[in-house]
């Protein structure tokens, strides 16, 4: 019989605690729980979960510092689960290497889907597989890696080399929340990194091209004041 994923959950707050605890269990996975940031940070060096529900206002140390601390040396999937509302904080998290973020209260549906993509990254990227990754789809939409070529309902789609890069970018990261900062990082360099603006513009460009109705987008999805998620089914 296959092994369930060991998931980590650091959250102090007894509610939110209990209320993960049962959905998880219910649903198969391995747990392991903790209150404070240091015992998280050690029961992860000694028991390697598969995955990570951290909540960033912790007791001993903060959250944010958790993930810097982690990402000195793991690259276990990080999903963050907070009651702070302030973008700051969610922009922060994602930026220290936090793979993904719930803002309290959520549902069970949305937590599950959460940790299913985290963990489906991890493994793509553990098997090294380049031809994985070739071609993305999602409804209509075809990312075509190898020959860099975009279509949507069986015709091609006409971009530029940036417009295409973006795409090419949300793809391989499929489901993931991407900050604005990294985005523009990754495409136009880190002296480009608070440009968020000039982001703005591609993606209505982007918009206009890939989306049925670009006003209710349906692959190109805003993470208000953080940035963007491309559909994953
Ligand atoms: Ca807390």
């Amino acid at each position: 019989m296959e092994t369930k994923p060991l998931i980590l959950i650091v959250e102090d707050d007894p509610p939110i605690k209990n209320f993960l605890r049962t959905s998880l269990k219910n649903h198969g996975y391995r747990l392991l729980l903790v209150e404070k940031g240091g015992e998280a940070i050690s029961m992860t060096a000694s028991h390697m979960p598969d995955l990570i529900l951290l909540d960033l206002g912790l007791p001993d140390i903060d959250g944010i510092e958790v993930i810097r601390q982690l990402r000195s040396w793991s690259r276990i999937p990080v999903v963050v689960v907070s009651a702070r509302e302030q973008e700051r904080s969610k922009i922060e998290a994602l930026d220290s290497g936090a793979d993904d973020y719930l803002t309290k209260p959520f549902s069970i549906g949305e937590l599950l889907a959460r940790i299913r993509v985290a963990l489906r990254h991890s493994q793509i990227g553990a098997s090294e597989n380049p031809l994985q990754n070739t071609e993305f789809r999602v409804g209509d939409l075809v990312v075509d890696m190898e020959h860099r070529r975009v279509k949507t309902n069986g015709k091609a789609v006409h971009l530029t080399p940036t417009e295409y890069k973006i795409v090419a970018l949300l793809a391989k990261h499929a489901g993931k929340v991407l900050t604005h900062r990294f985005i523009l990082k990754e495409i136009w360099g880190p002296s480009s990194v608070g440009e968020s603006q000039y982001l703005r513009v591609f993606m209505a460009n982007l918009r206009r091209k890939i989306e049925p109705d670009p006003t209710q987008p349906r692959y190109l999805i805003t993470e208000i004041g953080v940035g963007y998620r491309l559909l994953d089914e």
